[in-house]
């Protein structure tokens, strides 16, 4: 059974339980400028869960498509892609434990048509200090539906718990969260490696079990004095991975073969090697479906490769794609022929990336040729590198970041000029530290941009606002955010503009910054209609989207503020709070890409 037969009998089979099937919403997020990408099936009903409720009733269904950049470097194994589709239901307050795993057990073994005896799940353990029980309930619930005794194993908070914070201890007061139960299953042919533990169990990492679902009741809320109350009212959110369902249902456990027959079989054809061939030669095969796959769903949703943010995530995507290609030999702008096959796969589900299927082509192919100037470059830099007689550590991860070259094709391109010697012990250390700036980055993302709200941070980002509207003033009212970060330490504004910073230029920014502190001005939060907020001219992120009812922080009153931005806080309540820190001072002015600069700025 292949996974669009799978994704339409599940959304068939929740409306005959009185579902309503929700459309799959834009992997760019709506009305949630601070998350780079949806990258869950719960992620867009969040709000509903919280109490909201939802115009299409208690009863929901949908399959949602997800991207994750996190896992970019991860891709290349059996199970791990960017791009995925999350199959998921709902009950808002409705139904609870009794009827949500009877559903998901009628479905995988009758729809689907799984063997039951290559099914285990597991349930809550509970957690004795914190009174929480052991959800006895689910594991009788499952016995009662068929399932062994022995195929139900108890994991702690760790494993079988969720909430937006996690494990219940990191939960603040007034957070829902619950117990969840998931479902495993078995590929018994595979045998257990003892480097992952003693015996296997379904969360053995040695892949003898894959997860394929996961029910989440939302069942407590954490007061105020540490301990869990039951919640008013009780929601089921159930995630199942779709592409994993589809493996399972044909005991194959390489998610490459079983969902992305069609690139792979086009790749096969235009470099004439096995998918199979070499460990090395799957791996590149995998990255290339994996990359273009996601791409192609990323262009569709409107992000363009580009140079920051979302943008900067599908450049990536592509360059990677272009290196395993060329290491496939795969010859030059093929590429963009891959888009073809990925839609006929999609388009009975996402009948939009038909229509768009010219410019996603378009886009990938432009995004190649500019990275083949970039190549080009590089090896220019990297024989100037070669003069000196050998490639230093940073040598290589300056050509690794600005023209993406990998490692390999820098041993390979220095020895054919005679160059023996490279760092590599240099090179992989400051990539170490790279990634893991990188990764706190991107884990940020889900924050608001913010690394976290104490009372530095919200300081910076007071001072952020000030600086956006002095930079207008300086350089001009067509200067405008293209990227932000603020951690305790400093603040970070990406912004339009074509040229360096005169140190005038610099020196008159600070001067109006430290000006308005020195003023002391209230800085107020409004809600209003986000109309009202665009006439009032309020500053807001290129590219984001906003709901109808917006946030607006100004400083000063809005008739007569100094600035005005869309902005969900928080902030000082006056200017002259930034002071009690401090000087404001720019550390450091440059170029990102064309046309948009980056500023670092510190209160000291
Ligand atoms: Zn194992
Ligand atoms: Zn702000």
């Amino acid at each position: 059974m292949q996974a669009s037969e799978i994704r339409q009998k599940y959304l068939d089979f929740f409306v005959s339980k009185g579902h309503t099937v929700l459309p799959s919403s834009p992997l760019v997020p709506e009305n949630d400028p601070t998350t780079l990408f949806t990258g869950s099936g719960m992620q867009p009903l969040v709000p509903y869960l919280l109490g909201k409720s939802h115009p299409s009733g208690n009863r929901l269904v949908d399959s949602q498509k997800c991207f994750r950049s996190m896992d970019i470097e991860e891709v290349g194994d059996n199970r791990h892609t960017t791009f995925f589709e999350m199959l998921g239901n709902w009950s808002l307050g409705d139904y609870f434990k009794q009827e949500q795993l009877s559903f998901v057990y009628e479905f995988l073994t009758k729809e689907v048509g799984l063997p039951k005896e290559r099914l285990w799940v597991t349930c809550f353990a509970g957690e004795e200090a914190l009174n929480l029980p052991k959800d006895t309930e689910s594991f009788e619930i499952w016995k009662k539906l068929g399932m062994p005794e022995d195929h139900i194993c108890y994991y702690g908070s760790n494993k079988n718990w969720w909430s937006r914070a996690g494990v219940p201890e990191n939960m603040p007061a007034g957070e829902p969260g619950g117990p969840d139960s998931e479902i495993f299953y078995e590929f018994t042919d595979i045998v257990h490696n003892p480097e992952f533990g003693e015996a296997c169990h379904p969360n053995c990492d040695c892949g003898r079990f894959l997860e394929i679902g996961n029910s989440v009741f939302m069942q407590y809320i954490k007061n105020t004095d540490g301990t869990f109350g039951l919640l008013p009212k009780q929601n089921v959110d159930f995630g199942g991975g779709l592409e994993r369902i589809a493996m399972v249902a044909q005991n194959n456990n390489d998610i490459f073969l079983v969902n992305h027959g069609a690139v792979i079989k086009h790749l096969e054809k235009v470099c004439g090697k096995r998918y199979a061939e070499s460990a090395e030669i799957t791996k590149a095969f995998r990255i290339v479906a994996d990359h273009s796959k996601a791409a192609v769903f990323l262009i569709g949703d409107g992000v363009k490769p580009g140079p920051v943010e979302r943008g900067y995530v599908v450049r990536r995507l592509i360059r990677r794609a272009v290196r395993f290609c060329d290491q496939l030999r795969v010859p030059p702008g093929e590429l963009g022929a891959l888009v073809e096959a990925i839609v006929a796969q999609y388009k009975d589900a996402y009948p939009l990336l038909e229509e768009h299927k010219g410019n996603i082509r378009l886009e990938l192919v432009q995004e190649e040729e500019r990275f083949r100037k970039t190549l080009e470059r590089g090896i220019k830099e990297l024989e100037r590198f070669a003069g000196d007689g050998a490639i230093t550590g940073e040598d290589a991860f300056q050509l690794f970041t600005t023209y993406g070259f990998p490692l390999e094709l820098i041993i390979e391109e220095a020895g054919m000029r005679g160059i023996k010697q490279v760092d590599i012990e240099g090179f992989k250390e400051l990539l170490k530290k790279h990634s893991e700036l990188s990764r706190a980055g991107s884990e940020q993302k889900f924050k608001g941009g913010l690394a976290d709200t104490s009372e530095k941070t919200t300081r910076l980002h007071t001072a952020h606002h000030l600086l956006l509207k002095a930079l207008q003033i300086v350089l001009g009212p067509e200067v405008h955010q293209r990227g932000s970060n603020i951690t305790q330490e400093r603040l970070r504004i990406d912004f339009s503009y074509g040229q360096k910073m005169t140190p005038e230029q610099k020196a008159e920014v600070e001067r109006i910054v430290n000006e308005k502190i020195k003023e002391d001005i209230a800085v107020v939060q409004t809600l209003m209609p986000k109309e009202e907020a665009e006439k009032l001219g309020a500053e807001h992120e290129f590219g984001a989207k906003y709901p109808d009812r917006v946030s607006v922080y100004s400083v000063g009153p809005l008739d007569q503020a100094f600035s005005i931005e869309f902005c969900g806080g928080p902030h000082v309540e006056h200017t002259g709070q930034i002071g009690e820190a401090g000087v404001f001072k720019i550390q450091k002015e440059e170029a990102v890409a064309q046309g948009v600069r980056r500023i670092k700025a510190v209160i000291e």
